[in-house]
């Protein structure tokens, strides 16, 4: 009599392979996810202080006072590529005058406003 020889796996051990790799997803994608939202966050304060240091460049190369309100043209001359950083979020920035050139907001991360830490350059 030939004897049958079981090839392949079992319902059972099958079923363990996919509860392992459930559980393993379970625990990596909300990860996934929080990181990809803390980069674009970063990415995005980073860009507004880039928008925030040509708003200051722009005030003192143009002589321009406190009050005065730069348009998107003028801002793009003093960013590298002259042309404005983008929100990685999809938001857009707004800004209103010189004197409150720290305070470039994003429509999605607005509620993290630079600080004067923020804007230190480190070398
Ligand atoms: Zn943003």
């Amino acid at each position: 009599m030939k004897k049958k020889c079981a090839m392949g796996f079992t319902l059972v051990e099958i079923m363990i392979v996919v509860a392992i790799i459930g559980v393993i997803a379970a625990i990596a994608v909300p990860n996934f996810i929080q990181a990809r939202k803390k980069s674009q966050a970063t990415a995005c304060l980073r860009n507004r202080r880039v928008i925030s240091d040509a708003i200051d460049q722009w005030a003192l190369a143009r002589d321009r006072d406190g009050a005065d309100q730069p348009g998107t043209a003028d801002i793009a001359l003093f960013i590298q590529g002259s042309r404005l950083p983008m929100c990685p979020a999809g938001g857009t920035y707004q800004w209103s005058d010189v004197d409150n050139s720290d305070k470039v907001l994003c429509t999605v991360h607005s509620q993290q406003l630079l600080t004067e830490q923020d804007k230190v350059v480190n070398p």
